[in-house]
């Protein structure tokens, strides 16, 4: 599909704002960086822990039939053998005898010779395409491609102060496992009856053959899991029920609908676990186009019968008005922290032209976030920094900071102009005035970040104002 030709984002434009702004720096920048590796600045961690917030906010808080559970990045090493993981986390590598790239073989066939169903072949597959194309390395023009074959995507690292002798444990590759592990105790200790959910937030680690695309691939990121378990007749309907729920958290964070599309695996694609799996796939800039944001898998009884076997526990459930004991079917619907924040980004980032304090024609990039995501609510501006000015405007910032629980940004360098496009350009829904006039009404003006109209208010009612406005689901 192509893509819409007057849209603002491309990558590099947000790779440089995210840099500017403080929303990502490289890793270990001052070290000349570690590849794939990124930190997140001010703006970057509020804007997680805003999407973080919300998800749980709507998914765990707000359900009656929901838990929340957050458990250890380390595992005992049984756990990724029960989940398939040691002998099933693979992706087909392929190396380059001469210059040394490597690359997965599926994603080279898909972008180099357009083959469409790469991701669901066996790397003898693979490999046979390779060679019939007398497929050059991409980077160095040579035919020296390796065949394709399987690579665990799981970082090790031991447990034990001598790494011969210590116990070997992986970085979990995903945070769905502690959620199966602990079902037992979830079940004892909580009241609950089938269906309910468990909903989990925790970093993951994959030691992915080509990351890259900024944030998009990363060999760190963050999870937000559900594991809803149910009884197994009833799991292809809560699976339409999961659908629906993760539409209307697309429709929640204000991703733009016709960016946004689901698309099926077909048998062949489908993961070791997986009944049936859904991608929702968002719609990049430039090359990378469509890729996945989310998933949704009918991961039936599978890690619960793996980990009853290999742990040798009952995780059955006792099915009162039944009379029967079975383990429950499960569906999961899965969110990237990570791919979240940065489609919400690519997608609230515009470019729009309009006239400066002197009448000439001006670019001005705004930032047309969510406000409910957005790092700060408003930001309080002394027209001019005047201490007659500057006391109420900081009084104002302490009262809305007080009184609202949400945060507030406080700005009296350069001028009103520039201030103003600073704050657009992190996405900040509102930005409150102190003037002269302020000193003899009592009111201030409210600027706002998407269509720059402005309205004068009481001092007063600011605090009521900014809190409805930047409401989840508040249209501004
Ligand atoms: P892909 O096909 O892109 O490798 P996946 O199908 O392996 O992704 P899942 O195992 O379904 O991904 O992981 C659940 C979610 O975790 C994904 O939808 C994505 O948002 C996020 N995710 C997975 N791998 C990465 C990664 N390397 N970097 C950032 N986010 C990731």
């Amino acid at each position: 599909m192509t893509q819409e030709p007057n849209r603002a984002a491309t990558m590099d434009k947000i790779v440089a704002l995210s840099k500017r702004r403080g929303f990502v720096y490289p890793g270990s920048d001052i070290y000349g960086g570690l590849a794939n590796t990124w930190d997140f600045g001010p703006l970057g961690a509020e804007l997680r822990n805003n999407i973080k917030q919300l998800w749980w906010r709507t998914f765990v808080q707000k359900r009656r039939d929901m838990l929340g559970l957050d458990a250890g990045i380390l595992m005992h090493p049984r756990v990724w053998e029960a989940s398939g993981h040691v002998v099933n986390f693979n992706d087909p590598l392929v190396d380059c005898k001469t210059c040394k790239s490597r690359f997965r073989a599926d994603h080279l066939l898909e972008e180099k010779l357009h083959v469409d169903d790469a991701a669901s072949k066996t790397p003898e597959e693979l490999t046979a395409i390779l060679r019939e194309a007398n497929m050059a390395c991409p980077v160095c023009g040579n035919r020296t491609l390796t065949d394709a074959r399987q690579f665990n995507m799981m970082f090790s690292t031991t447990i034990g102060p001598v790494s011969e002798s210590g116990t070997r444990v992986y970085l979990r590759p995903e945070t769905a496992q502690g959620i199966f592990v602990q079902y037992k105790n979830l079940l004892n200790t909580q009241r609950v009856k089938l269906p309910f959910g468990v909903g989990q937030i925790g970093k993951a680690f994959r030691n992915e053959i080509t990351p890259g695309n900024f944030i998009f691939r990363v060999l760190e990121f963050e999870q937000m899991e559900i594991e809803y378990f149910c009884k197994p007749e009833e799991s292809p309907e809560m699976f339409e029920t999961w659908l629906a729920s993760m539409h209307e958290w697309v429709k929640l964070i204000g991703l733009n609908p016709d960016h946004v599309r689901v698309r099926e695996h077909d048998k062949e694609e489908l993961s070791h676990y997986s009944d049936r799996t859904l991608d929702f796939e968002y719609l990049f800039p430039g090359t990378l186009g469509w890729k996945e944001l989310y998933g949704l898998a009918n991961r039936t009884n599978f890690d619960l019968s793996r980990h009853q076997e290999v742990s040798g526990e009952d995780l059955t459930y006792f099915d009162q008005a039944a009379n029967t004991r079975y383990l429950p079917h499960v569906i999961e619907p899965t969110f990237g922290v990570d791919r979240t924040m940065l489609t919400l980004l690519v997608d609230a980032y515009d470019e729009e032209e309009t006239v400066d304090v002197n009448g000439k024609s001006d670019i001005r990039t705004v930032l047309r976030l969510s406000p409910a995501l957005a790092p700060y609510k408003a930001a309080v501006l002394p027209l001019a920094k005047k201490p007659e000015l500057t006391t109420v405007a900081m009084d104002l910032y302490n009262r809305l900071m007080d009184e609202t629980g949400l945060l507030i940004d406080y700005d009296e360098t350069a001028n009103i102009g520039k201030r103003y496009r600073r704050q657009d350009e992190i996405g900040t829904p509102f930005c409150i005035t102190v003037d002269f006039d302020t000193l003899e009404d009592g009111a201030v003006t409210v600027r706002d970040r998407d269509s720059m109209a402005q309205q004068r208010m009481a001092l007063g009612e600011v605090a009521g104002y900014i809190h409805q406005q930047t409401r989840a689901g508040a249209v501004v």
